[in-house]
């Protein structure tokens, strides 16, 4: 664990953050040591592993950290739902042993695997076979599985060249394999994080499907249960975009906090592209909570 003078000395280099990415231990391809050498190969200073409701990852991608020289933060990026929308969470720096965050990977666990055998059934009743055993049998031991990774297995099922495409046909809202999910409210994941030492973080803000005045709403709720941060920089984004994040999160006294959501490569996706924070926001690893693991 890397904090206190050590960390302060080690930040006031210019350095390269992405703190928002996913292995196999979730949706992601790569296992954690594939995701820290490609990082290592990206020329990033800082990871930060934030797989959907899981933490099984973060010793492997720990000890890949170690041995390629690259620093790492425990992350988790946590499902929640606020008036039906589903709103991810980001947990930087987070005790991975932490009783109360473990209780509430548990709890988001058991509802992932009973919405993963739910999805399943529906994709056999379309005539697929095996569903939930193949699917898991492509992701590492004690990972989650998201739509995602039903998506991967339609890919192999030659449903479509692409997830994306396969994702869009079966698993979003409407169609053949949807399942809605039933995410704790926001300040219970933010709780959770908070009780690991972590810094809770809004994920993606403007990939939700709301207009500005509900999302507005949303970080204000945000913040009124505890939240810290919120991502102002994720690779994909022009600059008008970047610039009304950077606005609302110094509005709302947030941090921010810049993730490119890597979980493969992908046309215009990449580790590290793209995320610099604008000047008048603070990053998030001013945080006094910042910590690195390695
Ligand atoms: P879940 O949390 O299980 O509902 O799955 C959400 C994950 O599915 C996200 O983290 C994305 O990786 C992926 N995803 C969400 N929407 C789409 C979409 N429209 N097309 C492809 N992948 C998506
Ligand atoms: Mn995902
Ligand atoms: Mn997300
Ligand atoms: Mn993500």
């Amino acid at each position: 664990m890397i904090t206190g003078i050590e960390l302060q000395k080690i930040l006031s280099w210019p350095l390269r953050f992405d703190l928002h990415t996913h292995s196999n231990h979730s949706d992601g391809e790569y296992s954690p040591e594939e995701l820290i050498k490609y990082a290592k190969k990206r020329n990033i200073d800082v990871i930060a592993l934030t797989d959907h409701d899981n933490l099984s990852g973060i010793e492997r991608a720990k000890k890949a950290a170690e041995e390629e020289n690259i620093h790492l933060v425990a992350g988790i990026e946590i499902s929640t739902l606020w008036h039906s929308n589903q709103i991810h969470i980001a947990g930087l720096c987070v005790d991975i042993n932490n009783p109360v965050l473990k209780a509430h990977v548990e709890k988001q666990s058991v509802l992932r695997e009973e919405r993963a055998h739910a999805i399943a059934e529906k994709l056999e009743n379309c005539g697929f076979k095996d569903v939930y055993e193949k699917t898991r049998a492509m992701s590492s031991e004690g990972g989650s599985l998201t739509r995602a990774n039903f998506a991967a297995f339609l890919v192999t099922q030659n449903v479509a060249a692409t997830a994306d495409k396969c994702f869009d046909l079966y698993l979003t809202k409407g169609s053949r394999a949807y399942v809605s999910s039933k995410w704790g409210p926001i300040d219970e994941a933010i709780n959770a994080i908070k009780a690991a030492g972590g810094i809770p973080v809004l994920a993606h803000p403007k990939r939700y499907d709301m207009n500005n005045n509900w999302l507005k709403r949303l970080i204000t709720d945000f913040k009124a249960a505890g939240g810290e941060g919120m991502e102002v920089s994720g690779g994909m984004q022009n600059q008008a975009e970047r610039q009304f994040l950077a606005d609302l999160c110094v509005q709302h006294e947030l941090l921010a906090s810049c993730g490119s959501d890597f979980h493969r490569i992908k046309k215009y996706i990449d580790l590290g592209i793209n995320l610099e924070i604008p000047e008048q926001a603070t990053p998030v690893w001013r945080s006094p909570k910042f910590k690195l693991e390695v």
